[in-house]
């Protein structure tokens, strides 16, 4: 880090221009300059104002945003800056840099640096535009979503046949309930609550809260809040059984937790992840479906760890063909990876809801092989 020290002071110590000079290249080069030209946005046909950019910065904090994206301080600096890992490259040792009042960061790992947008850009591997896009979603989404799932788990407790389904499934706990934040959407009372909440109409279309005919979107789903998203589980035998708002279903489910295990177990479903929890076994994460998106699989090679990948034992094999797909992915990021057999047909819900207890499944653990 010694070589490191003086980019830094004339990073984010010392005035704007240094800074300008530092980021250029790495950002759009007016960024950071009082001037009130506008950007030029994609291939100059639109442009982009100014204003607007300056204000959806400042609705973001870099250090919120970067929080809700799984990232810690690890270190303080001087000045309220702080070190920790950074999230666009496999780091080892603290290098990423963040000035929470200036909302500029800087790795001296892989040497980016820039704003809220920039980091947007680089973290969800998309160009300006749609990284706007991205943000504005999320600045637009996060609270109505956080109020929808308030409302749901108030519903929960209020409707018998939502606690009949979580018994049935295994769900029993109360801790597990709250530590899940799980909620009960009973269809045709969302609307309503959120609108009196003055939350418009076109918001809630918008985050797909809402259909395009006005009605709750969610009608008797067990609501699962995720990262940016809502996961709803359909009661209903009729309805397609998993469904997500619109958007991407997030980073891996509560990685923030399980990440500090150097053992940690991977399901694929969250009523997977629910038994296990409620087994005892709380180094466990949920990839949300048996294909892990770029940030989940970066999230899992984050650090040195042993990864129990505990797949459904579908009887055509596609879960035991995705595990092993994505053993070989992890292996070659020099992650440890095991693949943990379930009875037949069986998923981790099912042998626990099934009979399976927490020492017959530390045996199937032990036996998982490479
Ligand atoms: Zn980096």
């Amino acid at each position: 880090m010694g070589a490191a020290a003086p980019a830094q002071r004339v990073l984010l110590g010392e005035g704007r221009s240094h800074r300008r000079t530092l980021f250029a290249g790495t950002h759009h080069r007016c960024l950071g300059s009082q001037r009130g030209l506008p950007y030029s946005a994609h291939r100059g046909k639109k442009s982009v104002n100014r204003q607007a950019l300056d204000d959806l910065k400042q609705q973001i904090p870099l250090m919120g945003y970067l929080q809700a994206h799984d990232w810690n301080p690890a270190r303080p600096l001087s000045r309220g800056r702080w070190m920790g890992l950074c999230p666009l490259h496999g780091d080892h040792k603290p290098s990423f840099l963040v000035d929470p009042n200036k909302d500029l960061f800087y790795c001296y790992g892989c040497g980016r640096g820039g704003d809220v947008i920039r980091f947007a850009e680089l973290y969800h591997q998309v160009k300006f535009p749609q990284a706007l896009m991205l943000l504005r979603q999320w600045r637009g989404a996060e609270p109505v979503l956080h109020e929808a799932a308030r409302f749901y788990r108030i519903q929960l407790h209020r409707h018998s046949e939502a606690v009949a389904y979580l018994y049935q499934r295994g769900v029993r706990s109360p801790e597990l309930i709250e530590h899940m934040r799980i909620g009960y959407a009973p269809g045709g009372c969302l609307r309503g609550w959120l609108t009196q909440l003055d939350h418009s109409l076109p918001a809630l279309r918008q985050a797909g809260l809402v259909t395009g005919l006005g009605y709750d979107a969610y009608v008797r789903r067990i609501v699962f809040p995720l990262e940016g998203n809502l996961y709803g589980r359909s009661l209903s035998a009729a309805a397609p059984p998993h469904r997500f708002l619109p958007g991407a279903k997030g980073g891996l489910y509560s990685w923030k937790q399980a990440q500090s295990y150097p053992e940690v177990i991977l399901v694929e479903g969250l009523f997977d992840y629910a038994a296990l929890w409620q087994a005892g076994f709380h180094n466990v994460t949920c990839s949300l479906g048996t294909h892990l998106n770029a940030r989940q699989f970066r999230q899992l090679c984050d650090g040195p760890r042993t990864v129990y990948l505990t797949f459904d034992a579908d009887r055509n094999g596609s879960g035991q063909q995705a595990a092993q797909c994505l053993s070989r992915s992890l292996r070659e990021r020099g992650i440890t990876a095991r693949l943990v057999s379930l009875p037949d047909g069986h998923d981790p819900n099912s042998f626990f809801v099934g009979g399976g207890n927490a020492q017959e499944f530390q045996r199937l653990l032990e036996r998982a092989y490479l």
